[in-house]
């Protein structure tokens, strides 16, 4: 299909009601990682599994036929098989798959000072650079490396990434630093108590985080990230909100664990400090969603757009290659990814679910909720804005902000003259700042060894 017949295709979905589709396949839940936010982490004892070759290519074919244009291939660590992995991801573009994602914790990039580093990265990138994956991610969990180093159970592991780098931009690939938002931030967010509902406490809390991830984006930075994204606390309380994962990504640690005020002082430092670096680094997360998830943990849950999970966008686990509405609803299992029933489909879009925060899910329901409502729904689309004209505003701005991004193009450099209209005020002051990273971006493929 060309295309024109895309374009096509994806404008019939909204015009029915539904987003582009996307599909994310846990191909395994084998990981060689330590990190203690994780079900998955390598010291935990459990038979593990993953998907055969074949299988995945049915779940693409079936997922192709009913118009998904985006992949993700997950773990545990997918590029535990990276043969494997690179044959999937040239699948999916062979069969209509578009925004093909996958990611890895790292651990590639250890042993840095080895002499053949440069030539295994290359050999990575290399192979990478000749499928039609669009978006790669690497796991960055803290802005201090040793912390982050220490919870993956990889020394000097983000030193190695640094190194990498180059060489994957030299190849064309923009690698994307997926942060996982926990407590282990700085050592100042590990040591902060639980909130009592007494101010200071609170001014504390937002002030260590807004520091914290004013430090990480620096560190991605000067470790040469030209894209990130942030993944939202993942703990799932089962009793309260009835979810069972089955998806592994989960644990009840407190380092994932946050209360809802808390959330709303973290999403609203996130917000904060996005905005203070987007010029600088193309920021996935969109400060509409954020606006909504500060909404709903403040308990206005209903000014939001519920999540698209289970209607449009579907998880397969690698245990027994089913099909959830998502890793969380492991209570829902939908059968066969070939074989989905349509009145399951339709039960889903009357759910409205926002029990989680998943921001692979959330995200794109937020940015997608306002077209869908306005082609269905226009009326009620302008009185919902009337009572929070905050959200259309953000959302009109990260739509801008995904333009100047090429939609977050993991295979094209930073565009930073066009991301400069994004710099705080006192950002466009000081020209000498847009030169520097225009140049950057001129230089990059020179800085591969
Ligand atoms: S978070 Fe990722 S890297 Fe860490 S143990 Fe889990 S699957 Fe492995
Ligand atoms: S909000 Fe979305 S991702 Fe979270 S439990 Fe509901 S459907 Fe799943």
């Amino acid at each position: 299909m060309g295309r024109f017949g895309e374009t096509l295709g994806t404008l019939g979905r909204l015009f029915r009601g539904q987003a582009p589709g996307q599909l994310i396949i846990q191909l395994t839940d084998r990981c060689n990682a330590r990190c203690p936010q994780c079900g998955m982490r390598v010291l935990n004892r459990f038979q593990r599994t993953r998907l055969d070759n074949v299988y995945v290519k049915r779940l693409l074919d079936a997922g192709a036929r009913q118009g998904m244009r985006m992949v993700s291939f997950t773990g545990g660590e997918p590029l535990l098989f990276r043969d494997d992995l690179i044959a999937l991801i040239t699948y999916a573009g062979k069969v209509g798959f578009r925004y093909i994602r996958t990611g890895t914790n790292g651990f590639l990039f250890r042993n840095h000072q080895d002499p053949c580093f440069n030539d295994r990265v290359k050999s990575l990138a290399e192979a990478l650079a000749a499928t039609p994956l669009r978006n790669l991610w690497f796991s960055v969990d803290s802005a201090e490396p040793a912390i982050h180093d220490a919870m993956r159970g990889f020394p000097g592991v983000l030193s190695g990434i640094a190194k990498a780098l180059p060489i994957f931009h030299a190849h064309g690939i923009y690698p994307s630093a997926n942060v996982g938002l926990n407590r282990n931030l700085t050592q100042e967010t590990a040591q902060l108590q639980p909130l009592t509902g007494d101010a200071a406490p609170e001014e504390r809390f937002s002030l260590a985080f807004g520091n914290g991830l004013e430090r990480l984006y620096r560190l991605l930075l000067d470790m040469g990230f030209t894209l990130t994204s942030a993944c939202y606390p993942m703990s799932v309380d089962a009793d309260a909100s009835g979810l069972q994962a089955v998806y592994g990504a989960t644990a009840a640690e407190r380092l994932v664990c946050f209360s809802e005020r808390e959330k709303v002082l973290l999403y609203q430092a996130l917000a904060e400090t996005a905005k203070k670096f987007r010029s600088r680094l193309r920021i996935v997360t969109p400060l509409s969603s954020l606006h909504s998830l500060i909404n709903q943990h403040s308990g206005r849950e209903e000014q939001g757009y519920p999540c698209r999970g289970g209607i449009d966008y579907l998880f397969v686990d690698s245990v027994h290659g089913q099909t959830y509405p998502c890793g969380y609803r492991g209570a829902e299992p939908m059968g066969r990814l070939w074989e989905l029933d349509p009145q399951i489909l339709w039960a889903n879009r009357q759910t409205a679910c926002r029990r989680c925060d998943w921001e692979c899910f959330r995200d794109p329901s937020e940015l997608f909720g306002p077209l869908l409502r306005g082609l269905s729904q226009p009326m009620r689309l302008v009185g919902e804005h009337r009572r929070d004209p905050q959200f259309l505003r953000l959302w009109a701005e990260d739509c801008r902000y995904a333009r100047a991004c090429n939609l977050y193009d993991g295979r094209r450099a930073p565009d930073y003259t066009r991301l400069q209209s994004f710099a705080p005020a006192d950002h466009n002051k000081t020209p000498a700042v847009a030169q520097v990273l225009v140049n950057r971006a001129g230089n990059m493929a020179e800085r591969a060894e």
